[in-house]
């Protein structure tokens, strides 16, 4: 039998580890010829959470993880400046021990390799593809529109030559059925300090891989998917969605999340919103002060993960909160005893699982969206970062599967958003048999469907791996 070894390298944080690594082992139950390994990068400045890899590597020693050394990242200004460049530049500086560590512990080994699988952060390896000789392919853990959104940067660039700008007009982008308004774009399509640029040249590098692969499915993004039919483009393979639902995601301390659970069981069905924001997400005292007034005001039950933020400023994970009554409206959490309850880090998978829950709150990361979808619970948008406001955008007015509770919020902008505006899509989200919530349990079904055999992912898979076993030639025998 013809086996093959792949080398995948994910960008250091949750939503990109989360969904690479659970594709990963869906790879290895879908055809025992793989063999796969999975080079870790340190994440910049906190210290590395390495749960997620050790439970992982614990429970299945089909995946084998190598540790790369410890690099410099770039200067921390940076990082205020463009989080997208900094990334983008600490991920290059991995490089030379990525060729290294492929070199000494994958190629000298028995099996030949099939090709790296490299994050969208990680476009910089398809150069490494190319002196190893093997094929590269990028596992695209944000969607197929924000895929098209990439594709356009270049395009774009090449006629204009410079970033976007809040005053510009609606942007016609084919991969979003309407037009993006400025307001709708990520903040690194308007950054003067490397973000945008960083981004042209991911979405021109992503052309010279032998394959993209995404973490959707075409049902769910069938306009999007169909705009990629154009020369030029390499394959790409929906494959989604791809979310870790046995709970192997850090899910706080275990203390916690049985009192979440068990609080939880002791509320009617679909009574609760749950609000939650992400790896990276928290407020200040000011808007967590209007979130509390229109949570209190909906006068629903509620879920609610809060976190602060990191006291330099977002370079660590922002922190759980504590003494919340100094930092609430007064009173607060009397008056809402026995029908909210506040938490920390949440096991948001299992949440989102409870038939408690009957609305969810969220920034719109793409593993939110995802989870929230193939529980068929309905989302709020609050978009914080990176390409949540084109999440937020493409869910409410392209798809008609979320309600609006804002899209161009920016995190850090100094805008609140006040509690009237929350109450009101409280209420809009969790009240009555609405269209939204029609749809989005519509799409639950067909996100289940489309991993299935017979399902689209699943047959996207199946021609992924016979591209994939095709490049593979097999050493003549000694
Ligand atoms: N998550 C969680 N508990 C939290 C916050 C986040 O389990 O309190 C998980 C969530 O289920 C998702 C991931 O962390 O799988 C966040 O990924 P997403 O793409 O939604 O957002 P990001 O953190 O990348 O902004």
């Amino acid at each position: 039998m013809k086996r093959a070894d792949l080398v995948f390298i994910p960008t250091p944080g949750m939503g990109h580890l989360a969904s690479t690594l659970a594709f990963a082992k869906h790879l290895l139950d879908r055809d025992d010829r793989f063999s796969i390994t999975v080079l870790v990068m340190n994440a910049a400045f906190a210290p590395t959470d390495h749960s997620l890899v050790q439970s992982i590597a614990a429970s299945d020693t089909r995946v084998r993880f190598i540790h790369l050394p410890q690099v410099d990242p770039p200067p921390k200004e940076l990082f205020f400046k463009s989080v997208e460049k900094f990334i983008t530049e600490y991920v290059e500086s991995y490089r030379s021990h990525v060729k290294e560590a492929i070199i000494n512990h994958v190629l000298s080994a028995s099996l030949p390799l099939a090709g790296l699988v490299v994050d969208l952060f990680c476009s910089s390896m398809i150069d490494v593809a190319y002196e190893l000789g093997v094929p590269s392919y990028v596992f695209f853990t944000a969607n197929a529109a924000f895929f098209g959104f990439m594709l356009y940067l270049p395009t774009r660039h090449d006629q204009v030559g410079i970033e976007f700008r809040e005053t510009d007009p609606e942007s016609a982008i084919p991969s979003y059925v309407n037009p993006l308004p400025p307001g709708a774009l990520p903040s690194l399509a308007l950054n003067k300090e490397g973000g945008y640029i960083s981004f042209v040249n991911h979405g021109r590098k992503y052309k010279e891989a032998d394959g993209i692969i995404i973490n959707t499915f075409s049902e769910l993004e069938s306009h999007a998917v169909s705009s990629f039919f154009n020369d030029g483009i390499p394959p790409v393979y929906t494959v989604g969605p791809m979310i870790d639902l046995n709970g192997k995601t850090p899910s706080g301390n275990n203390q916690a999340k049985h009192e979440i659970m068990k609080w939880l069981d002791d509320q009617p069905p679909s009574s609760v919103v749950f609000l939650c924001f992400g790896s990276r997400g928290s407020f200040g005292e000011p808007q967590l002060k209007e979130t509390a007034l229109g949570l209190e005001r909906s006068g629903h039950r509620f879920l609610w993960s809060v976190r602060l933020p990191s006291r330099d400023d977002g370079l660590a994970r922002p922190t759980d909160a504590e003494n919340l009554e100094e930092t609430l409206p007064p009173g607060f959490l009397e008056r809402t005893r026995g029908i909210g309850m506040i938490c920390g880090w949440a096991p948001q998978v299992e949440v989102l699982a409870h038939k408690a829950i009957g609305g969810f709150v969220s920034h719109c990361g793409w593993n939110s969206i995802l989870e929230s979808l193939w529980h068929g619970v309905p989302i709020a948008t609050w978009p914080l970062y990176a390409e949540q406001q084109t999440n937020a955008f493409q869910m409410v007015r392209d798809l008609g599967l979320a309600v609006e509770l804002k899209i161009n919020y920016r995190l850090g902008s100094g805008v609140l958003v006040m509690a009237e505006e929350i109450e009101n899509a409280v209420k809009c989200l969790m009240e009555g048999d609405s269209k939204v919530r029609k749809r989005v349990k519509e799409m639950s079904e067909k996100s289940r469907q489309a991993v299935i055999e017979g399902g689209s992912s699943y047959a996207s898979i199946g021609r992924l791996i016979e591209a994939m076993m095709a490049n593979v030639t097999v050493p003549a025998r000694k």
